[in-house]
């Protein structure tokens, strides 16, 4: 019997299965390989000179036309023959794969398998992924975007169900840290770092559904980015149980309104003065109207009215003193305070999980890649998110399974640069080949990526919710903002009300 005798260890040999790691059908293949080897014993390798090397008996021409898997005994298969036997690896198509390898099943599968690989070229303008691109000038004769589009369409409809998984899977995962953070206080440094929750029904769900947390972040006595008008009596409830004097002074990272709605009402409250950057002041003495959707759900900010104090180079804590360094990309005026000698930096919306890709429609992220370099300069051991997160080695930061996450942040920061740097060399690669803002898009996100598919079903519900103001499409356009139209008008906008030509 195939599939029981074959020990599950690791170290044994795998199933080595060589793919079109350009083609966006092989990579959904590829992904539902992976989820369904729930014994690792197969390896997936996109077709390379490398990687076919130490088998002799492939052929890279070979191996484009079909697929090629070398079984631990070293035999080759090829086609849908392949394809049956990797079938029968997995308990879930165990039953396909061995009716798949008998006549007539067997006849069809070949002829089936035949018509779709001498098609694949064809259908796949695929410059995702790894794209190494072995006849690009051949690709490119042969495909239009007609086919372009047709390659994403299947690659969708193959991912749409692990796709939802993955929604599921998420929001289960949102639900367990909401119930731990749900209106607390987590302290960390024997104090000195507060993470306040500030929990709303509206902003409940937005955590729910996207994972972000809504917080106010009290470190050293400044309490950092106070929340929205949604949040005041979850910030009212915390106020009454700080010890006296808990809040020294107040100040935000940015303008956006789930960190800048409380200024004022917080300075009364606690009596401390507030401090703010120039930008920020300059945005939130008139603070734009919010869309109907953002005001209903956080809040829309009011009017900054002195006194505050405008930041200059440096902040005083009660024991420390905190750099204040400009750091835009997330939006325009955004600052990061750093701590040198506690080498914490609290990085506001600057760091939002390293693949963040439905971001708000003032994102410039050509500008957030140079702060992000300069952050690198910086000596961090310990990464304060705006949304809830720290990501830290140190062990004086206790375990928070979901909150504290162990990575050194050094390592985050350029996982997320190297991202970012990516995005602009498929962009500019797209909008040179004079490729629709759309369809540069798709190739931002290939099916071939993790993040593609396990954040689409999250990412297209963010884009319905917010109509289109956090959307991938605005991480494109974060990329090719000019001088002249520092914010476009969203796709939506564009589309139903003509924005500005
Ligand atoms: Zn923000």
């Amino acid at each position: 019997m195939e599939g029981t005798g074959e020990s599950q260890l690791t170290n044994t040999p795998k199933f080595k299965v060589f793919y079109d790691d350009q083609c966006e059908i092989c990579q959904a293949g590829v992904s539902w390989l992976r989820l369904l080897d729930r014994g690792g014993r197969t390896e997936c390798l996109g077709i390379h000179p490398e990687t076919i090397a130490p088998h002799p008996a492939l052929a890279i021409d070979r191996c484009l036309q079909e697929l090629h898997v070398v079984t631990p005994d070293e035999r080759v298969l090829t086609g849908w023959d392949a394809v049956a036997r990797l079938a029968r690896l997995s308990p879930f198509t165990w039953m396909i794969g061995a009716v798949g390898a008998v006549p007539p099943f067997r006849w069809i599968g070949r002829l089936v398998y035949r018509l779709v690989a001498a098609n694949r070229y064809a259908l796949s303008k695929c410059r995702g992924g790894a794209c190494h691109a072995f006849r690009p000038r051949e690709v490119r004769r042969r495909t239009g975007l007609a086919p372009f589009w047709t390659c994403y369409t299947i690659g969708f409809l193959m991912h749409f169900p692990l796709s939802v998984a993955a929604l599921t899977r998420s929001i289960a995962r949102h639900i367990a840290l909401l119930w731990r953070t749900h209106g607390r206080r987590v302290e960390l440094l024997d104090g000195k770092l507060s993470l306040v929750f500030l929990n709303s029904f509206t902003c409940d769900l937005v955590s729910l559904m996207f994972g972000e947390q809504f917080l106010m972040i009290l470190y050293d006595g400044i309490a950092i980015d106070p929340g929205s008008t949604r949040m005041r009596r979850a910030l009212e409830h915390h106020l009454r149980r700080l010890p006296k004097g808990g809040v020294r002074a107040i100040a935000a990272t940015h303008h956006h309104e789930e960190h800048s709605c409380n200024l004022n009402w917080l300075s009364v409250r606690a009596g401390a003065p507030i401090y703010v950057g120039a930008a920020t002041a300059a945005v939130l003495r008139s603070p734009p109207l919010l869309p109907r959707i953002r005001r209903w759900m956080i809040g829309q900010p009011p009017p900054l009215v002195e006194p505050y104090t405008v930041l200059e180079s440096e902040m005083a804590g009660a024991t420390s003193t905190l750099e204040v360094i400009a750091a835009p990309g997330h939006c325009d005026d955004h600052i990061v305070l750093y701590d040198r000698q506690e080498k914490l930096l609290i990085a506001g919306d600057t760091f939002m999980g390293t693949y963040f890709s439905a971001p708000n429609p003032d994102v410039d992220s050509r500008k957030w890649i140079s702060t992000l370099e300069r952050m690198l300069e910086l000596e961090i051991e310990i990464l304060v998110e705006g949304h809830g997160f720290v990501h830290t080695l140190r062990q004086d930061v206790p375990d928070f399974p979901g909150l504290v996450i162990r990575r050194h942040p050094r390592e985050e920061i350029l996982e997320k640069l190297r991202f970012f740097e990516w995005l602009r060399n498929q962009i500019d690669a797209g909008l040179r080949e004079g490729l629709p803002l759309r369809a540069v898009e798709v190739t931002c996100f290939p099916w071939g990526q993790a993040y593609a598919w396990e954040q689409f079903a999250s990412d297209e519900l963010s884009r319905m919710l917010s109509g289109g103001h956090w959307s991938r499409t605005e991480l494109v356009r974060s990329f090719v903002r000019g001088e002249q139209d520092a914010v476009l008008p969203t796709v939506y906008q564009a589309r139903f009300w003509r924005g500005p030509a």
